[in-house]
């Protein structure tokens, strides 16, 4: 049976990984994988996530199944931190969230429930996008279609061409927007630009998907969902994918929700039992212990606190880094103006080298870069950020 079976691709990005763990130079450098390091170079458990932990050991409480959506404590904990708790979206009951694994598993979620309940079953995507959109949405059973996003020329946003682009998309389409810190190009939309293409979603009749995995990394928790709150306008429709993977560090814990807002709380009620169908086909309901955490988290203000500092160190590490990239390839005689990378936000920025030159980087140096010349600032540290840029100047040079 297994017989005419071929192998798939490695994942373009995952691959990068085990390529960097197989590599024996002490000295390499992973700029690949979405994942946070401190200056150290590690990714640690947040202390205010350990002591949640602690906290839950100690109440050993029963490991039941949850629910299909998840707890409720958690879903409220998720559009308080959205939305902000006394959003006229929560307080009308019209918002509905669900646990899911990770956003990944929001994102598969609502690529089901569309393809169940819309008629058109297609969804556009920015050029370009997280690599892992199209293969979930094709999972899904969606078509993904592109629009333009990113400005080459400028290292910014293809603005207008993004509006012209979405002028193709038909009433009844998805469109997927990146709430914060897009992923890879690290360039998001400002307060005016976000409420134009909320304008625009409205006028066109387009549903707006808001991918939101990066909350508290550009610029600070509210401040962040200022896109997605823009969309959230009385008795509009929307769908936000959350992710606690990264602003929380629990990338294994696979914690994350949909929210799908309707137009009233009736609407809701309809929607809700569609998207615990579309839960129960899937993985049924959620796992618990990522969830317990960040609930426990939000829902103690001290920890709060603390974990809202613990968030920030990392923002301010990144953004430093962002800064320092920028003044150390100007020091090592890198020629061009990298001057974009200081006006980009959250872990990922577009350092526009090219494939041939990420290759060199890897082969001659070790230092391992998605294809596409994505960086992870998060992987630079003072420590290897001069033999970095050495680098980078060699390959560019
Ligand atoms: N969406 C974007 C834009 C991402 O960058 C990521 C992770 O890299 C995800 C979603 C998925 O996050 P999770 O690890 O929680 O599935």
């Amino acid at each position: 049976m297994f017989e005419a079976i071929q192998p798939a691709p490695a994942d373009p990005i995952l691959g990068l990984t085990d390529a960097f763990k197989a590599d024996p130079n002490p000295e390499k450098i992973n700029l690949g994988v979405g994942v946070y390091q401190d200056a150290n170079g590690k990714t640690p458990t947040l202390p205010s996530v350990a002591e949640a932990g602690r906290r839950l050991a100690a109440e050993a409480g029963s490991k039941s199944y949850l629910p299909i959506t998840g707890s409720a404590d958690y879903s409220a904990a998720v559009q308080g931190l959205m939305f902000g708790g006394d959003h006229e979206a929560v307080a009308s009951g019209r918002a509905v969230t669900a646990h899911t694994p990770g956003g990944t598993g929001a994102l598969r979620v609502t690529a089901d429930f569309i393809r169940a309940n819309l008629p058109t079953k297609r969804v556009w995507v920015t050029t370009p996008t997280w690599a892992n959109h199209v293969p979930v949405f094709a999972a899904g059973g969606l078509e993904a279609k592109p629009f333009p996003y990113f400005d080459k020329a400028t290292n910014g946003l293809a603005f207008d061409a993004a509006v012209e682009g979405l002028g193709e998309a038909e009433p009844g389409d998805a469109v997927l927007l990146h709430g914060c810190c897009h992923n890879p190009s690290g360039i998001d939309p400002t307060a005016e630009q976000w409420e134009q293409l909320a304008d625009l979603a409205q006028q066109r009749g387009l549903l707006p998907v808001l991918d939101f995995a990066y909350q508290g990394f550009a610029e600070g928790l509210t401040e962040d969902a200022a896109g997605l709150r823009a969309f959230c306008r009385p008795g509009a429709e929307l769908i936000v994918c959350n992710s606690f993977s990264k602003n929380f560090g629990l990338y294994c814990e696979r914690v994350g929700g949909v929210t799908i807002v309707a137009s009233d709380a009736d609407r809701r009620r309809v929607v809700e039992s569609q998207l615990k169908r579309s839960i129960r086909s899937n993985y049924s309901n959620p796992p618990a212990h990522g969830a317990q955490l960040v609930t426990t988290v939000l829902g103690d203000s001290a920890l709060r606190q603390q974990w809202e500092g613990e968030l920030a160190s990392m923002r301010e590490r990144i953004n430093g880094m962002r800064s320092l990239l920028v003044a150390k390839l100007a020091e090592h005689g890198v020629p061009g103006d990298y001057s974009f990378i200081e006006r980009q936000r959250g872990m990922f920025s577009f350092s526009g080298l090219t494939p041939d030159q990420v290759e060199a980087l890897r082969e001659r140096h070790s230092i391992y870069i998605v294809g596409s010349g994505r960086i992870n600032v998060a992987g630079v540290t003072p420590t290897n950020i001069d033999q970095l840029c050495a680098a980078i100047g060699e390959v560019v040079g």
